[in-house]
């Protein structure tokens, strides 16, 4: 994960690094999503931003049909925003 932390330090505020970490704190297809994310390098970080929030659990959804599928918590529905939106927005405390 140390490529994304280099990344990612350039690209995050503390608030959304702390955010980060709840994400990866979760099921194992989201930090293989963040891993490849990583690999491909610039904007990592911008790129995982743009994944939906689960409601349920606040970790990163897939979108899956007309909503959301969470791999952590088996939530599926809908989702009200993006990552982005959530950490801009002051959801995640
Ligand atoms: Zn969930």
């Amino acid at each position: 994960m140390s490529l994304l932390r280099a990344n990612a330090s350039r690209e995050m505020t503390p608030q959304e690094e702390r955010y980060f970490l709840h994400l990866l704190s979760g099921d194992p297809m989201f930090k293989d999503f963040v891993r490849s994310q990583a690999m491909h390098g610039e904007n990592a970080a911008q790129r995982i931003m743009k994944q939906p929030v689960c409601p349920k659990c606040e970790r990163g959804a897939f979108y899956h049909k007309d909503g959301v599928a969470c791999s952590h918590c088996g939530y599926m529905g809908a989702s009200a925003h993006k990552i982005r939106q959530h950490i801009r927005g002051g959801h995640y405390r």
